[in-house]
């Protein structure tokens, strides 16, 4: 079936695209929606809680997993870091004994850190630095951290042996598989921030608006903590269409399921699309329209147009599919 004409026109125009990122399911979501809309103008605005210090160097793993997937730099296999990594410094810190050992710093990857933390220790806010990291990586997209100053998620854990406290999210993540029960996860300094250079302006001249399929709590939950973020996207006059990261009932990859745990919400794509809210309801609501996969037909949010679609991405072209669905749906709600 061919797409209809005015939609067709619609998007060989430079439509403005927001997306509230994450990493991985984001990532994946952007290069889908390139292949889609070459010529639109994207802007991802992309969730910095997980960013963290690993000896000395400032780590933002969800910039960077957007940023070497879109530059073509990413392990696809292993789906964050550099292709064809070593990992020699890794190896000579555990010589000495030094730690982390449970973060996997490879070669390539350490550059990327050494410049951010340089030009960060020269007075450049974050929003600079990856401005400058993607002078080399071209992705294609306009990278916006979600807010220049330093918020950290973390997550609160009560061990037998350890007691009740507070680890990092990438500690909790990776050191741990989110195997420890979440007892509450906290965006620190949250609060506290405001939203990066651009990133209000973004949403407020967008054509379309996506949350993409990334994590509900860990990635866009801690973007929309910023404040003025969640007001700028109900004021936005673009139409807000989400996609859901949840596929009969399981997250398709990652610890999504342990994340909307923590904060009591059912692991279903209907539960994250009412966790989201309808945009047209009093109150903080978001979407005007949630994409469930196939197998989730049948799922209802109140004031929301629930749309059934493949939402699975196993690589670009299924991605583009699945962009190409979203703002097609945008379209049509817009
Ligand atoms: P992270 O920062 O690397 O954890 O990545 P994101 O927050 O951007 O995305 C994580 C979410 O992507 C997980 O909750 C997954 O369920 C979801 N995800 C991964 N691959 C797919 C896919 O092919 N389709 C859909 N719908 N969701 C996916
Ligand atoms: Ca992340």
């Amino acid at each position: 079936m061919s797409a209809p004409r005015a939609f067709v026109q619609w998007l060989t125009c430079r439509v403005r695209i927001v997306v509230l990122a994450g990493g991985y399911g984001g990532a994946r979501f952007l290069r889908g929606l390139l292949g889609a809309v070459p010529d639109a103008q994207v802007t991802a605005v992309v969730n910095t809680g997980d960013d963290v210090t690993v000896h000395g160097l400032r780590i933002c793993p969800d910039l960077d997993t957007i940023m070497y997937t879109l530059g073509g730099g990413l392990d696809e296999e292993r789906g964050w870091g550099r292709v064809a990594e070593t990992f020699a410094v890794r190896d000579e810190l555990n010589a000495y004994g030094v730690g982390p050992s449970w973060f996997g710093l490879g070669d390539r990857d350490l550059a990327t850190h050494l410049v951010r933390t340089q030009m960060m220790a020269a007075g450049y806010p974050l929003s600079a630095v990856t401005a400058a990291l993607c002078d080399r990586w071209k992705p294609g997209v306009t990278l916006l951290p979600m807010s220049d100053d330093r918020v950290e998620t973390h997550v609160t854990v009560d061990e037998p042996d350890a007691g009740r406290r507070a680890i990092h999210f990438q500690e909790w993540w990776v050191r741990y598989g989110a195997a420890l029960p979440a007892e509450a996860i906290v965006p620190v300094g949250a609060a506290q921030a405001k939203p990066g250079p651009g990133v209000l302006e973004a949403i407020a001249e967008a054509d379309v608006i996506v949350l993409p399929p990334s994590n509900p709590i860990v990635s866009v939950g801690v973007i929309l903590a910023v404040p003025g973020v969640r007001e700028a996207l109900r004021a936005a006059p673009a139409p807000l269409v989400g996609v859901s990261p949840i596929i009969s009932g399981a997250p398709v990859r990652g610890m999504a399921d342990q994340c909307l745990r923590s904060a009591g919400i059912e692991i279903s794509a209907e539960a994250v699309g009412r966790h989201y809210g309808a945009r047209s309801a009093p109150g903080d609501g978001l979407l005007d329209a949630w994409l469930v996969d196939t197998a989730d037909a049948g799922t209802e949010v109140p004031g929301v147009r629930v749309v059934p679609r493949p939402l699975l991405m196993p690589n670009p072209a299924e991605a583009a599919t699945l962009a190409a669905a979203a703002l097609e749906v945008a379209r049509a709600v817009g």
